[in-house]
């Protein structure tokens, strides 16, 4: 099923963890048992180009289903439609009851920019704001007679839901072996691009893989085969305990919430962004330095993290 459905799902454009983990958190409880009476579709700018279109192939047959399965990415009707979505931090938003339901606008840009509420049997409503290259909004037919409730994993994803080739959000997908497994078929490629970008195995941010791979004392840019046991496990470990801590909401990273609200970090990680660059190293004190990899700049400290060849 999952080569007939969903090959065409480009995954690069959601939204990395860990703020996808914030989101996930918060849109399941809300549509999660909710039935769809409504959709609104309108374009409210327009552009120079058009990637969308008038209207969405399948968004008005969701109506009268109800929602079985809602996360950052993914809506599943018990009616077997999927909707996949992908909007920039902050366009997502939820609107109880009696809330007027205004969506962000973007500044007009060249391209078309779209809004789509789906309004829910409770009376609240579900919009994405929806503009440039990098947003996308379609929707697939899912067999849910093949859907066994009983199968979900321990993070409640059905398992037939497109993914990250490793899910570091559900420990049973996200074991050393698996880890393993991944960076062997890969000896040639850059620890760093094998988990972060947009081939690697996580969907995770970058900056905060960087940040990982710092306190587990290894390069970026060490080749896969270069790694030792030591520092695989070290790479996995970390990943699971920070990922842990954010899934568990004792780590909260900076992001816009499903009402529109600026969440400030709790204990957030120190995300290696060129903020770093030049600052002092948390754990050593050794300046950041920077090195280009994957068509940007990945920060490192060259005491805590030596290349190894
Ligand atoms: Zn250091």
């Amino acid at each position: 099923m999952n080569g007939e459905v969903f090959p065409i799902i480009d995954l690069n454009y959601r939204p990395n963890c860990p703020v996808s983990i914030m989101l996930d958190r918060q849109i399941k409880p809300m549509l999660e048992g909710k039935t769809i009476t409504g959709v609104v579709w309108e374009k409210y700018y327009d552009g120079e180009y058009s990637w969308h279109g008038e209207t969405i192939p399948g968004l008005e047959e969701t109506v009268g289903g109800k929602i079985i399965f809602a996360d950052a990415s993914f809506l599943l009707t018990d009616s077997g439609k999927l909707i996949f979505y992908a909007v920039t931090n902050g366009d997502m938003r939820y609107f109880q009851k009696g809330a007027p339901a205004l969506l962000p606008k973007t500044k007009k840009a060249v391209s078309h920019a779209y809004h789509m509420k789906l309004e829910l049997d409770d009376g609240s409503c579900f919009g994405l704001n929806l503009y440039g290259w990098g947003t996308s909004l379609r929707v697939y037919e899912v067999d849910v007679g093949q859907i066994d409730t009983e199968q979900q994993s321990r993070n409640k994803r059905y398992p037939f839901l497109p993914k990250s080739p490793i899910d570091i959000t559900d420990p049973s997908d996200f074991t050393l072996e698996n880890f393993q497994a991944w960076l062997s078929d890969k000896p040639g490629v850059n620890i760093v691009e094998a988990c972060a970008t947009s081939n690697g195995a996580f969907g995770i941010s970058i900056p905060v893989m960087n940040y990982i791979l710092l306190i587990s004392k290894v390069h970026p840019k060490t080749k896969a085969r270069a790694l030792t046991s030591a520092d695989i496990q070290s790479i996995h470990d970390n990943t699971c305990r920070i990922i842990g801590e954010y899934q568990s909401g004792r780590r909260i990273c900076k992001h816009i919430d499903v009402f529109g609200k600026t969440i400030k970090p709790q204990n957030d990680v120190l995300w290696m962004t060129s903020a770093v660059f030049g600052t002092a190293c948390p754990v050593c004190g050794t300046t950041i330095e920077a090195a280009p990899a994957a068509g940007t700049k990945m920060y490192f400290c060259p005491t805590c993290q030596v290349l190894k060849k």
